[in-house]
């Protein structure tokens, strides 16, 4: 039988059905366009959605870096410590809360507040900077100070500034602080993987990055390498272990250089041994990353020279020398590089009038700390970068060319010993 052969109410079926059919295909394509339609207007609406959030975030940060300069003071102002937390040895956190009870303003991760410290007994007050070891919240500063060991072999007392926090503040006391400070910081802007390198109690300022990173929510890839002797004076360690839960992009690795026997590897820390450039090779993918390090002046000393023979340019490395010891020993490229590129006074000589001491000048003392050093003259020091104003010494004769960018106020005929070199023969009054 042929479809000629189909009686009229068959063929009128079979029309029937083809007209359905053809009506379901129909309907079904502009289903078909119109879910495809959704899903790309989803698609679209994710994207615009994440633009937003990027908009509402760095909206935030420009909001902020105009209430921190709104709510910043010049010289000391009054801060309470309203919390002392024992941390591991020696070593202590304090929450710092405005006498005042007006707004504080924030900071960049990494900064440090300068502490003016009238020690019992001194007619004048010393002082130090601290790195803020928390991001910024808007009642307290956190600061965590672990008190400075004599040298080895000596019998010279412990640090002054860092006993005094451990042994004499207390919660209730009122504090003179500076401002926070200080040219090594994290900036939340910039989308490059980073590398937090820190030993000891260099941790402060490199948690202070990773708490900022989380609160901004950041999704930067982050390598965190953390070295002590064991988990008995691995400062914030609670703090730090929980970091990986709270931002999947960091990736926390613990060395111990002499674990302790509760220390168990693998889940107290990732490597036996120090922290060094040869395991972040064996784990980093390249070296295309900015490095943050912080730590004791050897540490600094040795990672600065490894990574710049791994071919880490000098611009992706920044670091924060802890106290004189460090500053010394550890290389400071932007000053080295000051240093030869601006023709100097040679044979300049330095004299010293109030210590009757005087130096010939030459380049190997990056400052005119470090020939008061050299020469035994005691000039007081914080930062050692120009923004603590605590090496402010006055010119008695002669004049001074400044090698770093200056924080801290400078009276005329005065200047900052930390970051200054002489133009000729000086006479300072120290
Ligand atoms: C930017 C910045 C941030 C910092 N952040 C932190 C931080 O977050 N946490 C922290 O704990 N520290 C930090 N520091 C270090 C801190 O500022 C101090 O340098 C440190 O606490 C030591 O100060 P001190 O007054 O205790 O020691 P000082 O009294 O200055 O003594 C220093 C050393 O000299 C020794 N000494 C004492 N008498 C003599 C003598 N007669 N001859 C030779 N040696 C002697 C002491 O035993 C000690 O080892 C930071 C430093 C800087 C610059």
């Amino acid at each position: 039988m042929s479809a000629f052969d189909l009686s009229p109410t068959s063929l009128a079926f079979l029309f029937g059905c083809i007209l359905v059919g053809g009506l379901m295909l129909q309907g079904g394509l502009t289903l078909f366009h119109s879910l495809r339609g959704a899903v790309h207007a989803g698609q679209a609406q994710a994207r615009e959605l994440e633009r937003l959030e990027l908009e509402i975030q760095s909206a935030r940060l420009r909001l902020q870096s105009v209430e921190q300069e709104r709510a910043g003071w010049n010289g000391v102002r009054k801060f309470a410590v309203t919390k002392k937390i024992p941390e591991c040895a020696d070593t202590f956190s304090f929450h710092l809360t405005p006498h005042d009870s007006r707004p504080i303003p924030g900071f960049k991760p990494g900064q440090y507040l300068t502490f003016q410290l009238l020690l019992p007994g001194q007619a004048k007050p010393i002082v130090r900077c601290y790195s803020l070891s928390d991001c910024a919240r808007p009642s307290h500063y956190r600061v965590t100070i672990k008190r400075c060991p004599p040298p080895p072999k000596t019998d010279h007392p412990p640090g002054k500034g860092s006993s005094f926090f451990c042994d004499a503040v207390k919660e209730g006391d009122i504090l003179d602080v500076k401002a926070p400070a200080g040219h090594f910081f994290l900036d939340l802007n910039k989308e490059k993987p980073v590398v937090l390198i820190s030993g000891g109690v260099g941790i402060t300022p490199m948690i202070a990055m990773a708490h900022a990173l989380i609160e901004a929510k950041a999704n930067r890839e982050v390598w965190f390498f953390f070295g002590s002797r064991g988990s008995e004076d691995h400062m914030l360690r609670a703090e730090t272990l929980a970091l990986v839960e709270k931002y999947p992009n960091l990736k926390l690795h613990i060395c111990y250089s002499r674990p302790g026997k509760n220390d168990v590897a693998g889940r107290d820390y990732q490597h036996e041994g120090r922290v060094t450039v040869e395991l972040m090779k064996s784990l980093l993918p390249s070296q295309n990353y900015d490095f943050f390090l912080c730590g004791p002046g050897s540490f600094m000393e040795s990672i600065t020279d490894d990574l710049r023979a791994w071919g880490v340019p000098d611009a992706s490395v920044h670091f924060e020398a802890f106290g004189p010891a460090s500053v010394k020993k550890a290389a400071k490229p932007e000053m080295k590089a000051a240093l030869t590129t601006t023709p100097f006074a040679g044979g300049a000589r330095i004299t010293f009038a109030k210590s009757n001491q005087s130096a010939q000048w030459s380049p190997e003392h990056a400052t005119l700390l470090d020939v008061a050093d050299a020469c035994g003259v005691r000039i007081e020091a914080g930062c050692r970068a120009g923004n603590c104003g605590a090496c402010l010494v006055a010119i008695k004769s002669g004049e001074v060319e400044y090698i770093n960018e200056h924080g801290a106020d400078v009276e005329s005929g005065s200047c900052l010993a930390c970051i200054c070199k002489p133009k000729g023969t000086l006479v300072l009054d120290a």
